[in-house]
């Protein structure tokens, strides 16, 4: 089997080919390395590719180091990259100047290949411990699937942009039924694995790289659709309830099935509309409360449309 290439992609940014060269020799082991001739490439490189680490020059024509760490600073999708300078520049008010638009480090030319060597290991270590220690703040441990913490953020953020795209945004409350009794009967650990069964089947329903799907706590998920026709969420949750009745995992005491089931609350509105992210998360509970109240294994939808004031 060949081996895998575990190896991050560094973006290096220098006007001078021979930098550029030199740069890219030395950083050849530790790194796949990437390269942009110019600010703007820069910028657009860092957007789509992503880079472990940058390594900018800051004297460049048309757009300098400075602007580019400050365009990627002001981006959602760089503005974690860890930023070196590298440069000619010899002032301390150019260095201060560096690490106060956000830079991490700040190396002097004419640079020492094994400084710069050791500085890049370090900061791609670093690097490797905040993407693991993101990771670990932001996922379930039992499901694998992202926590509560995570839907916070990804709600404010897709709320803010269902608002100003004018689009629709659906919130659907999902909660496994009678699973109280399941615990009580079968025990904790069987009680993990329906969790973590259902996590599974529920996340195989959504396929839409923006679609989320979260453990909202105890066995109770969480869903969120950008964009999706409303009719065609309440099929999902219909589809979503039948996909976990079809797992036929065996339930003798719930009062529903014999198999566990579970409901689902959601809704469609446009984030325009004079409510809250919140509200919304409370209108599609009011409606899982509804699904549970009408004898369970079903889904209750709604369009959350502005009331007339008129009336
Ligand atoms: P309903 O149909 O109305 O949803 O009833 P229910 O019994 O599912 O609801 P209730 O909220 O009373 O019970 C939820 C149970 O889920 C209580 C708790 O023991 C169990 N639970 C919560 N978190 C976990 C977990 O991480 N693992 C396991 N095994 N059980 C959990
Ligand atoms: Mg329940
Ligand atoms: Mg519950």
């Amino acid at each position: 089997m060949p081996m895998q290439n575990t190896k991050p992609n560094v973006l290096i940014v220098d006007d001078e080919k021979s930098n550029l060269k030199i740069l890219s020799e030395i950083l050849k082991e530790e790194a796949n390395v990437l390269i942009a001739k110019n600010g703007v490439q820069a910028v657009a490189k860092a957007k789509q590719l992503r880079p472990t680490l940058i390594l900018l020059d800051v004297v460049m024509p048309e757009m300098d180091g400075f602007a580019v760490i400050t365009a990627l600073k002001n981006d959602e999708r760089t503005h974690s990259i860890p930023v070196i300078f590298i440069t000619g520049l010899r002032d301390v008010d150019n260095e201060e100047k560096g690490f106060s638009l956000g830079a991490c480090d700040y190396i002097q030319k004419p640079f020492h290949a094994s400084i710069v060597k050791a500085r890049v290991k370090l900061h791609l270590q670093l690097a490797r411990q905040c993407q693991l220690l993101e990771k670990l703040a932001n996922i379930d441990p039992l499901t694998s699937l992202a926590n509560r913490r995570k839907f916070d953020q990804v709600l404010e953020l897709e709320w803010l942009s269902a608002k100003r795209d004018k689009s629709t945004l659906s919130i659907l409350m999902i909660d496994i039924d009678f699973f109280k009794p399941y615990n009580d009967n079968y025990g904790h650990p069987a009680g993990d694995d329906i969790i973590t069964h259902v996590a599974q089947t529920l996340r195989e329903q959504f396929g839409r790289p923006r679609d989320f799907v979260g453990r909202y706590g105890g066995e109770e998920f969480v869903v969120i659709l950008p964009n999706t026709p409303g009719d065609s969420v309440h099929e999902k949750m219909q589809s979503c309830c039948a996909a976990v009745a079809e797992m036929a995992l065996k339930h003798e005491y719930s009062s529903v099935d014999s198999v566990i089931t579970i409901s689902a609350g959601g809704i469609s509105c446009q984030a325009s509309l004079d409510i809250t992210a919140q509200q919304a998360v409370e209108a599609a509970d009011a409606n899982l409360y509804l699904a549970k109240g009408s004898g369970r294994n079903q889904a209750r939808w709604q369009e959350l449309v502005k009331r007339d004031e008129s009336m």
